[in-house]
């Protein structure tokens, strides 16, 4: 009985602070990020605090079976400096996750107290990419891995790019795309290398 209890206590945020102004900091006032999902913000700089289970609940009761996997995708927003949040309830570093390809933000969130750390703007990027409704998959391995093997790809792309020039790479692909299905590919490329 005293087990259920406690594995029924719901998690809660205390009294948090953010440092934004430097100083002894800005006490974060309750706020509502969406219908029905209430967080808390600073009044300062409008960072928002958001608790992991609040967040998982409103999305149940909300959009509870309108949500498929979604695959990491192209997330606007702007590459930020790479400054690491401190957890407003246990004062540790936040971890840091991407939300999507090379232009976008990274997502801080405290595994310990299951807080995420929203700057001003980020939820709202998050709705306007329909990210919102997966915070969760953001901090999977998967996920994460997920986009860096797709950064990897778009940085291969950069090279071949500086390495042979727009025109070129565009007429090396539609050969290659030419190439690939082709069943005498091999004797073809053997030729040219000969021949050339
Ligand atoms: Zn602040
Ligand atoms: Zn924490």
């Amino acid at each position: 009985m005293i087990g259920k209890q406690y594995n029924q206590r719901k998690r809660k945020m205390k009294k948090l602070y953010c440092h934004c102004g430097g100083g002894k900091g800005k006490s974060l006032e309750r706020h509502t990020l969406s219908e029905g999902l209430s967080a808390k913000a600073c009044p300062e700089c409008q960072a928002v605090v958001l608790l992991l289970e609040d967040y998982q609940e409103w999305r149940e009761r909300h959009f509870s079976d309108s949500f498929a996997a979604v695959e990491p995708a192209a997330v606007p927003g702007q590459e930020k400096p790479s400054k690491a949040h401190v957890c407003p309830q246990c004062g540790c570093f936040m971890q840091r996750y991407r939300t999507g390809d090379a232009a976008s933000f990274w997502l801080d969130y405290c595994p310990a107290c299951h807080l995420f750390w929203l700057d001003a703007g980020e939820w709202a990027l998050l709705e306007q990419s329909g990210l919102a409704l997966y915070l969760d998959t953001l901090l999977t391995e998967r996920w994460q891995h997920s986009i860096q093997s797709r950064k990897t790809l778009s940085w291969r792309d950069e090279l071949l790019q500086k390495r042979f020039g727009e025109e070129t790479l565009n007429e090396i692909r539609r050969i290659q795309s030419w190439l690939r299905p082709h069943p005498k590919k091999r004797d073809i490329l053997a030729f040219l290398g000969e021949n050339l």
